[in-house]
């Protein structure tokens, strides 16, 4: 596998004709179960919750797309740009049971697993090589689910993937404008206007994004500005837990509607080790907002081609939020 760059969309791919095999594994255990004859290599663990052995935990992705040893030596191929695919691909196996899910889980529970995420996001941005830590779940078979176990995944990359850098330079754009967070503005015209809010718990807000990519697409932010998703975690262990909470409702409501989703944590890229030619990072503490997205996949609603090249919705945000209000949820 290598790391090649669009010299138009300046957008890093990874590609490779040595593709690890995804189809479904002959074992006929899980590798993530407490008991597992053959577990993945542990990274480390989270304490039980309950009088559970742990709570949740993180390993080493048993097919990585991405390999830890050595250095990513950037270079040029003509006009082009390719690198190694270092980087650190892990999976966070979010409890020890097979069957509780998020939207299933207590808050404490969940409270865990999102510590672990933070706590796995810090230790890899001590690693000057890795530019960005993206976390995210895959759940159900149209949405590209990889293991029958309850868990998201990680990847820590030599690069900051494409969406991520679309947002920090509109945010860094935005704030050299107004002097201003755009996430923060979004939020306060959200709640001004109430018609796109799914729910707001403490210091969380959920809400229909006014420009939704997919229908019911959902959006998770916390109210008070902070660019970095781990830094909450680790400053105010508490709000760990609403913010627990309101995901578990969240994905409570997006299930009414449909199975599958994909879930992606948006948060600034490293800033310990900064980047010379990169100008987003200087201000990237005023200017970004961590937050969740979560993208449901509605079979049959996306046209295929629009869905690649113009986002097509057949649902606006202020229907959408409408249905996910009403739906019946427990807890
Ligand atoms: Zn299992
Ligand atoms: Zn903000
Ligand atoms: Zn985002």
């Amino acid at each position: 596998m290598e790391l090649r760059k669009d010299p138009i969309t300046r957008s890093w791919v990874i590609t490779g004709d040595d593709v690890p095999d995804s189809a479904p594994r002959a074992e006929s255990f899980c590798q993530f179960c407490p008991d597992s004859p053959a577990p993945a290599q542990m990274i480390s663990n989270m304490p039980g919750v309950d009088g559970g052995p742990w709570s949740a935990r993180a390993m080493v992705h048993p097919t990585p797309l991405y390999r830890v040893e050595g250095e990513p030596s950037r270079r040029a191929d003509g006009i082009y740009d390719r690198m190694s695919s270092v980087g650190a691909h892990e999976v966070l196996v979010e409890s020890f049971r097979h069957d509780r899910q998020l939207w299933t889980a207590s808050d404490p529970e969940i409270e865990q697993f999102l510590l672990l995420a933070a706590q796995r996001i810090q230790d890899l941005k001590r690693d000057a090589r890795f530019k960005y830590v993206s976390i995210f779940k895959n759940h159900g078979p149209n949405a590209g689910q990889e293991f029958a176990h309850p868990t998201s995944q990680l990847t820590a990359t030599t690069f900051v993937p494409r969406r991520v850098l679309y947002e920090l330079r509109a945010g860094r754009d935005y704030f050299k404008a107004k002097e201003r967070c755009v996430f923060c503005d979004i939020i306060s015209q959200e709640l001004q206007q109430n018609q796109r809010v799914l729910e707001v718990r403490d210091d969380f807000i959920a809400l229909c994004p006014y420009a939704p990519r997919v229908p019911y697409e959902t959006w998770i932010i916390p109210r008070t500005h902070e660019a970095a998703f781990e830094r909450l975690g680790l400053a105010r262990p508490g709000s760990v837990l609403d913010l627990g909470a309101l995901l578990r409702r969240t994905l409570q409501r997006i299930r009414t509607v449909t199975g599958e989703f994909h879930l992606v944590l948006h948060t600034a890229p490293n800033t310990l080790h900064r980047s010379k030619s990169l100008d987003y990072w200087r201000t990237i503490d005023d200017d970004y907002h961590w937050h969740i997205e979560i993208l449901p996949v509605v079979a049959g609603k996306a046209k295929s081609y629009t869905f690649k090249e113009v986002y097509y919705s057949p649902v606006t945000s202020e229907s959408g939020v409408k249905r996910l209000r009403a739906a019946t949820i427990e807890g």
